[in-house]
């Protein structure tokens, strides 16, 4: 099969023709459909990860066709179109078990610890613990978001931070994670103001019905923040990984407030200096999330499915596998808008 191999950090993709991936017994082959471009392959990309082994298949928000299924697999059959989430639980632990599948310890990520989606074809074991079908009505490029930026952004608004109609969310990063918060927000109720410095990204916030674009590359977008809601949001979201936005998403916070880290603090910013006297004096809460736990798929699905968020806007380029490689290099600037999403394998 066909597949975008990283050898290096900050090397190009290699596009080399690898075996077809064995099935595991619990689990199944898909020949992919379409993968996300995610800031997370890009810290891959880098080198900021160094218990990654090299080579390896980065992509990790995909969708697919069944093509092989291992002897343990009962819920999944060759042709069935499914979605897997990024994170792989085991399913059987007292994590998995207490339907907290997002911290399971033996976890299995694609393209991380195994070869992901940036390929013709992947192996994904544990099917019957984690994949999710894939709504006939749903395009492939949009089933991909669903298995990490759409999913985290639902998990992060309801499964932790509670959102409630009539609050004020301020999202940091309007990147892929961040439109989704934003839309997801929005379907919720909430008012939304959403926070970059890339004008484009900030247009395009707006015209998919943000209450409030502010350009950080000018004046104090914390301020503005401050101001737009009457004295600082409820609940923020940080969208990018980076001390400023995680300072500024903690200041912009009303009394009693919530934020919640969704951007993956990696290398140089994995520790980070912040404003804990907020915290202390607003009695703010800071919550961490990562992924969903599958067994809440339903509940977002049931959402798109009545119409209530269109996600097509999320889709910014549909690409083929040799351009997985520029997009990576793009994460290193502000990213132009909307996500990117490998269609095209080849062969
Ligand atoms: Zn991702
Ligand atoms: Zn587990």
């Amino acid at each position: 099969m066909r597949a975008a191999v990283l050898t290096g950090a900050r090397k190009p993709l290699e596009l080399l023709d690898l075996p077809d991936p064995a099935c595991p017994a619990d689990g199944v082959v898909l020949r992919v459909l379409a993968c996300g471009v995610c800031r997370s392959d890009w810290h891959v990309w880098t080198g900021a990860d160094d218990d990654v082994a090299l080579p390896l298949v980065l992509g990790h928000e995909f969708c697919g066709t069944v093509i092989a299924a291992g002897r343990e697999v009962t819920r999944w059959r060759v042709g069935d179109r499914v979605i897997a989430p990024f994170i792989l639980a085991c399913g059987a632990c007292a994590d998995c078990r207490a339907g907290q599948q997002t911290i399971c310890a033996t976890q299995i990520i694609p393209g991380y610890t195994q070869h992901g989606a940036f390929a013709q074809e992947v192996a994904v074991p544990r099917a019957d613990a984690n994949l999710c079908a894939l709504p006939d009505a749903m395009e492939p490029a949009l089933a991909a978001a669903l298995g990490c930026r759409v999913t985290t952004a639902w998990h992060a608004l309801t499964g932790r931070a509670a959102l409630r109609p009539g609050e004020w969310l301020v999202i940091w990063g309007a990147g892929g994670v961040g439109l989704a918060a934003m839309l997801l927000g929005r379907a919720l109720g909430a008012r939304v103001a959403v926070v970059d410095v890339v004008a484009e990204k900030l247009d395009l916030a707006q015209d998919l019905g943000a209450d409030a674009a502010i350009d950080a590359s000018s004046g104090d977008p914390v301020a503005h923040v401050l101001q737009i809601t009457g004295g600082g949001a409820d609940l923020a979201i940080e969208a990018l990984g980076i001390a400023t936005t995680t300072r500024n998403a903690l200041k912009s916070l009303r009394k009693l407030g919530r934020m919640v880290q969704i951007g993956l603090p990696a290398g140089a910013e994995a520790e980070m200096l912040l404003p804990m006297d907020a915290v202390y004096s607003g009695q703010l809460a800071i919550y961490g999330t990562r992924g969903m736990p599958a067994w809440r798929y339903p509940s977002l699905l049931s959402l798109l499915e009545g119409g209530h968020v269109n996600l097509a806007p999320l889709i910014g380029r549909r690409i083929a596998l040799s351009q997985v490689s520029e997009e990576l290099a793009a994460f290193d600037g502000p990213a132009p808008p909307g996500v990117a999403v490998v269609t095209e394998f080849g062969g």
